[in-house]
């Protein structure tokens, strides 16, 4: 019979995130079709208020490794938690969200458990009593599905593959597990954290609508000027206004190392496409962008398309949109903004 642990790193103080409740309800749904129990493993400075926010999610056995060594990400540290607790629980299968801290650790996880690691998960489901899981391929073209005989199997859920579970706080017995670190795994230092500017506030992973800018913002309109100054005034006010992720194409944000006029705001983290991300937002909207396949195919997730374009002969004419308006996008957005002001 299978053991399963969901696995997750805990910030201090806060109850569950989004990503762990996502992972929460996935491994209820296969305990419940394994017929098996589940157990919780949480790393972390405090640990507490996130067992307790998930205290009645149905989980047998919440286990812990505590401390200010393990309030951020760090490799080292991480790494000998998770194995600890891994070993702890006899885990046969151990799912955790697929963070960035989680997936730094997951391969060599499953080398020191003697199992496998697999990442980028968007499905784990039972088939004829076997445990299936699916990943997509080749930039999100193909998906794919497969079976593991090795265990421990460390698995990997993609954030936003699963709506998280709903669930009401409560008091968990955590039983703790002391871990000592040597002195060579408190060598990395975390300081604080960086991000570029203007991306900071511009991807919004959980937004409602992607709105996405091409390099029609900067070329020469109707006049025979180019406008990148009311380009940029534009589109902040959009994105302030709706809170709008900001996507864009390839063409944009390679134009700033070419010398041309460019939006300040943009950097290559703002791509989709198929050299750039594939996000995962209910609706779209594509502004002075061509809908050329290369970027289109990073709008695999996107449910509801419309675009924006003054070429009605453009890629999302051709059966990529739901919507295409035939129009200039300075002028479109312009009302947009002064309606959303009123
Ligand atoms: C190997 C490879 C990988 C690639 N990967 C990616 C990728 O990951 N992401 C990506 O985006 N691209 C990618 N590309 C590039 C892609 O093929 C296109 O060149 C790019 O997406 C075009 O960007 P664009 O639509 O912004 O620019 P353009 O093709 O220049 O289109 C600008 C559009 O703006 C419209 N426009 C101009 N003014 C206005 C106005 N006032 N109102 C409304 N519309 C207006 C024009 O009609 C035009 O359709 C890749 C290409 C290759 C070869």
């Amino acid at each position: 019979m299978e053991k399963i642990l969901l696995l997750g790193f805990a910030d201090a103080g806060q109850a569950a995130d989004k990503q762990l409740l996502e992972a929460a309800a996935a491994v209820s749904k296969l305990a419940a079709d394994l017929n098996t129990a589940w157990d919780i493993a949480l790393v972390g400075k405090e640990i507490q208020t996130v067992a307790n926010s998930l205290a009645n999610s149905g989980a047998a056995h919440f286990y812990g490794v505590e401390g200010d060594d393990f309030e951020t990400a760090r490799y080292a540290s991480d790494l000998l938690a998770a194995e600890a607790l891994v070993k702890k629980s006899e885990a046969t299968l151990v799912i955790v969200p697929g963070t960035s801290r989680a997936n730094r650790v997951v391969s060599a996880l499953s080398a020191r458990v003697n199992g496998r690691a697999d990442t980028h998960l968007t499905g784990i489901t039972v088939r004829d009593g076997k445990i299936t899981v699916s990943r997509w391929y080749y930039r999100q073209r193909m998906e794919g599905a497969f079976a593991r005989p090795q265990r421990p199997w460390i698995l990997a859920l993609e954030p936003g593959s699963v709506a998280p579970a709903v669930l009401s706080a409560g008091t968990a017995a955590v039983e703790k597990i002391t871990v000592e670190l040597p002195e060579n795994a408190r060598r990395t230092k975390v300081l604080g954290m960086k991000t570029p500017a203007g991306t900071a506030q511009t991807i919004r992973p959980d937004a409602k609508l992607l709105f996405v800018a091409g390099a029609g913002w900067t070329k020469k309109q109707a006049d025979g000027q180019s406008h990148a100054a009311d380009a940029e005034s534009i589109i902040l006010q959009f994105l302030d206004k709706s809170q709008a992720s900001l996507g864009s194409t390839k063409s944009l944000v390679d134009m700033s190392g070419e010398g041309n006029a460019v939006l300040s705001f943009m950097t290559h983290l703002n791509q989709v496409g198929q050299t750039g991300s594939t996000p995962r937002h209910p609706k779209g909207l594509a502004t002075c962008c061509h809908g050329e396949e290369p970027h289109v195919v990073g709008w695999r997730f996107i449910k509801e398309r419309r675009a924006v374009n003054v070429d009605a002969n453009c890629g999302w004419a051709r059966g990529k949109a739901d919507v295409l308006y035939v129009a200039d996008a300075f002028a479109v957005m312009a009302k947009v903004n002064e309606l959303l002001c009123k």
